[in-house]
């Protein structure tokens, strides 16, 4: 019963997290928004291009606010 009531707060916790901030820091380039050397040691930021992954804004939507998005343009065109 303890896991299930844990659970249920940490989905309400992430819920309200991708409520208030619908975007999180990109994992590609941890939010810095440029491109990244693939090695560790030359870690240097590739100028042209940016982070492909979040076009070089630095930020990502969450998991939970894009499956929100993709409901609520569901519905949208369902009641339309
Ligand atoms: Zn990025």
């Amino acid at each position: 019963m303890a896991i299930v009531l844990a659970t249920a707060a940490a989905a309400l916790a992430y819920v309200a997290a991708c409520a208030s901030l619908p975007f999180a820091r990109c994992r590609r380039c941890a939010g810095s928004g440029l491109r990244m050397g693939r090695t560790v040691i030359r870690r240097r930021p590739v100028a042209r291009g940016g982070c492909r992954r979040c076009r070089g804004s630095g930020r990502r939507l969450r998991w939970g606010r894009r499956a929100w998005n993709h409901f609520a343009k569901i519905r949208a065109a369902g009641s339309r």
